[in-house]
């Protein structure tokens, strides 16, 4: 399986300029590639080869006078670049034929001086790690590297990105065998939400730590700042910068703690089974910013991920599935209750439940059927087939593998506000559609 380890960089002032130069150079051929292709579409002509578009735009176009400064950079990011454009092109036309599943995927667009995030891929031929430990680039140089982990293996590429915070990392491929973890008993049930962040099937509970929430202060003080820099000064430059490290800084945090419990998680648990959310109808309403804060796909994601690599298994309970109205002992269906109550008792047996840890126990109930009957398709209605997670490129970042992760016991009621969060959300969606025909869950 492929995954990423990412390390900091830190290039001297001219191998800067000279990336700099490159990010230019790699964004000209990519545009003049898009160029030629929406001509040869316009014109009614075939889709042009790969290899045709490459010597034109490349190698061609080096011994004119208007494009001779593309001779001054390394070849292979240049190629690379074309590359993406095939991938987005292969992409969208996936996506018009059906053959790639999700959200539709739009023609490629040209890119912009205006990016803020730069980057450039180079293969194995144009990088090598010195003895040193300095990161040969082609063209660039020796580029000093804070290796903060190890490799675990020879990398087949290199991708050099410049954050709009400033920074520079390498982010190398690395083919790796998946560690097998010993079998465990525990499966798990999680119930995600905004008041507390998870709730577990066995009863534990992760807290919402709010990291932008939290930084929300400084973040405003930064934006007021750049807001009143006048346009295209060198000062709205430095504010802009500003504005974004403490961006990253937020999301850093973010990324750290996600990591942590992920990994205590997978390594604490057999399977896990989540239900599937609604991330990006959520992201639109009131609450985009306390969804966008949670993180909640980058923390499926992670889980997948590190499920494959450990051998551990992930489902995913369809959004349909009734997890808070369903009673965890009896199975009785008590029907929709008003949002605000977190503990209820059941019609049928009596039993008291606290809503999301009841919650929680539903979607293990319902992901452990699903995967028994799984080869057979879904036994009742509304409840999809779990994924199993699959070896996944993006990366795992497993630095903190022997972290337990703060996991903190007691659940419980909660008040209807929270840190500035509405409680009073929709069941099924948590969100604040008040639970009714508008609910993204109930389609
Ligand atoms: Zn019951």
């Amino acid at each position: 399986m492929h995954l990423r380890y990412s390390y900091r960089v830190y290039p001297t002032v001219g191998q800067r300029s000279a990336l700099a130069r490159t990010f230019g150079c790699a964004r000209v051929v990519y545009n003049d590639a898009l160029a030629m292709r929406k001509e040869a579409r316009k014109g009614g002509l075939p889709h042009p080869r790969a290899t045709d578009v490459q010597k034109q735009v490349i190698t061609a176009a080096k011994k004119t006078a208007e494009r001779a400064w593309l001779a001054s950079v390394g070849v292979d990011p240049l190629i690379q670049s074309l590359r993406d454009l095939d991938t987005a092109y292969r992409n969208f036309f996936d996506s018009v034929s059906g053959k790639r599943q999700g959200r539709k995927v739009g023609l490629p667009r040209f890119k912009s001086k205006r990016d803020t995030r730069q980057s450039l891929r180079f293969t194995r031929n144009g990088f090598r790690i010195r003895g040193n430990g300095k990161l040969n680039l082609a063209k660039i140089g020796d580029v000093r590297v804070k290796w903060s982990r190890a490799l675990p293996a020879e990398p087949t590429s290199v991708t050099v990105v410049l954050e709009s915070s400033g920074r520079y990392y390498a982010s190398f491929v690395v083919d790796v065998e998946p560690e097998i973890l010993p079998r465990l008993d525990a499966e798990v049930g999680i119930d995600l939400g905004l008041t507390t962040y998870a709730v577990l099937s066995d009863g534990s509970v992760i807290d919402n730590p709010r990291f932008l929430r939290k930084a929300e202060k400084k973040l405003k003080a930064v934006q007021r700042e750049l807001s009143r820099k006048a346009k295209g000064s060198k000062n709205r430059a430095k504010a802009s910068r500003k504005v974004a490290k403490a961006h990253a800084k937020v999301a850093d945090t973010r990324m750290d703690w996600l990591h942590k419990k992920t990994t205590s998680i997978i390594r604490e648990t057999q399977a896990v089974y989540l239900e599937d959310l609604n991330v990006r109808g959520l992201s639109r309403g009131r609450l985009a910013k306390s969804v966008h804060d949670a993180g909640w796909s980058t923390f499926r994601r992670l889980l997948e991920e590190k499920a494959a690599r450990y051998g551990r298994t992930v489902g995913i309970v369809n959004r349909a599935f009734p997890s808070s109205q369903l009673c965890s002992e009896c199975g009785h269906r008590d029907g929709p209750k008003p949002l605000a109550i977190r503990e209820w008792a059941c019609t049928a047996c009596g039993v008291v439940h606290d809503r999301d840890l009841n919650a929680a126990r539903n979607i293990l109930a319902a992901g452990q059927a699903d995967r028994l009957n799984a080869p057979g398709g879904p036994v009742r209605p509304g409840v999809a087939i779990p994924l199993q997670a699959q070896p996944d490129e993006r990366g795992t970042r497993l630095s903190d593998l022997t972290g337990t992760g703060g996991r903190t016991a007691g659940a419980g009621g909660a008040p209807a506000l929270q840190g500035g969060v509405d409680v009073n959300l929709c069941p099924p969606c948590h969100g604040p559609c008040g639970g009714s025909r508008r609910c993204p869950w109930r389609r």
